[in-house]
């Protein structure tokens, strides 16, 4: 007879590895069924900001939620750490958001004022913190407490840590739908047989509506291109994060700087362009002309899972018990990994909410508008 675990996780990006963490050492039992392999998606092409603040575009609920993640981060990082002995290369540096126009500066400034503690400098001020930023910057913000993770090592260190507590991966095994019994989620349908559970999280990114179509509900979620490249400077240009419209530049524990990221609604196409890596270069070296002489490492893209209010979905899906959806993490998904770990966790398990989650809620459009 088949096993019944407690939950089976559709995705094995950061956040379904995120989700069965928290629920493994909850003492569930967990497996992941993931379409290829682990963390190879989104997760793979993000640059690892953590950048509450320096993406914030007002104080709302949002903005909460993603500075209680990001207040998480550092003790989660260290816990993974020690579980899995993976660096996830944490850098507590800050984000300096820095404005090369007036319209960038107006713009930043308006977003500024909607955003509680942020304090504008004025370029000399920033230049101060990154010497070499262009004497073209006219001023902007300094988020000392946005830091920094590698990605792909978070994630290979949640595969580790999850695995050493428990927790079972079903790799290159696509899910087909969702299995349901009587009015209740019950499990997957995968390409290699059916996976029973009690209940079941869909984590599958970009690709989470289509899996949550095979049963009729409508979650809207739509892949995002973002296209980056990779540079190697003969010596440490920056410590801290810069950027600045249209591009970020992420200064890496190797030395490289990891450069992005254009924002392009083109399907699921994720061939990276000249013509993007040429545009974000332009940006980049208006932003900091000393790359101009670093060497050219890589480029490469990935697909974020993007909402129409631009917020994810976590949390029970009403029309059908036993069913959680955890997808939709646009920018800001590793960010997120540590409390939609948590709060998911915390709601399938009917714990009490350490953050509240209302402003995620996949039940925030109307039920109706849901349905195809
Ligand atoms: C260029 C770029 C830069 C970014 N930079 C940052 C950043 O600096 N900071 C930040 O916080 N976020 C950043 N992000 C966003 C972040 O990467 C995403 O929000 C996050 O990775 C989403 O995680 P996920 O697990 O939901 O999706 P994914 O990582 O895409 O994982 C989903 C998984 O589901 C699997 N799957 C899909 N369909 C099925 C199926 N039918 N059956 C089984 N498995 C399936 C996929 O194969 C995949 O492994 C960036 C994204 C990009 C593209």
């Amino acid at each position: 007879m088949n096993r019944i675990w407690d939950v089976a996780v559709a995705g094995g990006g950061v956040i379904g590895l995120a989700v069965a963490y928290e629920l493994v050492k909850a003492g569930c039992s967990v497996v992941i069924v993931e379409r290829g392999p682990l963390h190879g998606e989104a997760v793979a092409a993000a640059a690892g900001m953590l950048g509450a603040e320096a993406e914030a575009h007002q104080g709302d609920d949002f903005f909460r939620l993603c500075l209680f993640s990001r207040s998480l981060y550092r003790s989660w990082a260290a816990e993974l750490e020690a579980r899995s002995s993976v660096s996830i290369e944490y850098r507590a540096e800050g984000i300096i958001r820095a404005a090369l126009d007036e319209e960038e500066e107006q713009e930043l400034r308006a977003r500024g004022e909607r955003i509680p503690g942020a304090v504008w400098m004025d370029g000399d001020g920033l230049r101060r913190i990154e010497p070499e930023l262009s004497p073209d910057v006219r001023g902007g913000y300094f988020f000392a407490d946005d830091h920094q993770v590698h990605p792909v090592r978070l994630a290979e260190a949640l595969r580790l840590a999850s695995a050493g507590l428990g927790v079972r991966f079903r790799e290159h095994t696509p899910v087909l739908g969702i299995l349901t019994e009587n009015g209740r989620a019950v499990g997957l349908r995968t390409t290699d047989g059916d996976v029973f559970a009690e209940a079941v999280v869909v984590a599958a990114g970009a690709w989470s509506s289509a899996l949550l179509q095979t049963i009729g509900v409508r979650l809207p979620v739509e892949p995002v291109k973002g296209q980056c490249y990779a540079l190697s400077p003969d010596r440490p240009v920056i410590r801290k994060t810069v950027y600045t419209r249209g591009c970020y530049i992420v200064p890496k524990a190797d030395g490289s700087l990891w450069i992005g990221a254009t924002q392009e609604y083109a399907g699921f196409d994720k061939t990276p362009t000249a013509a993007a890596v040429a545009e974000l270069h332009q940006v980049a070296s208006a932003l900091l002309p000393v790359i101009r002489r670093a060497r050219f490492v890589a480029t490469w893209a990935g697909l974020r899972p993007g909402t129409p209010d631009g917020l994810p979905w976590i949390g029970p899906i009403e029309e059908l018990p036993g069913l959680f959806v955890a997808a939709g993490h646009f920018r800001n998904g590793i960010l997120l990994a540590p409390a939609t770990g948590r709060l998911l966790r915390e709601m399938m398990l009917g714990e009490p909410l350490s953050h509240p989650i209302d402003c995620c809620s996949p039940n925030r459009t109307k039920r109706e508008e849901r349905r195809p």
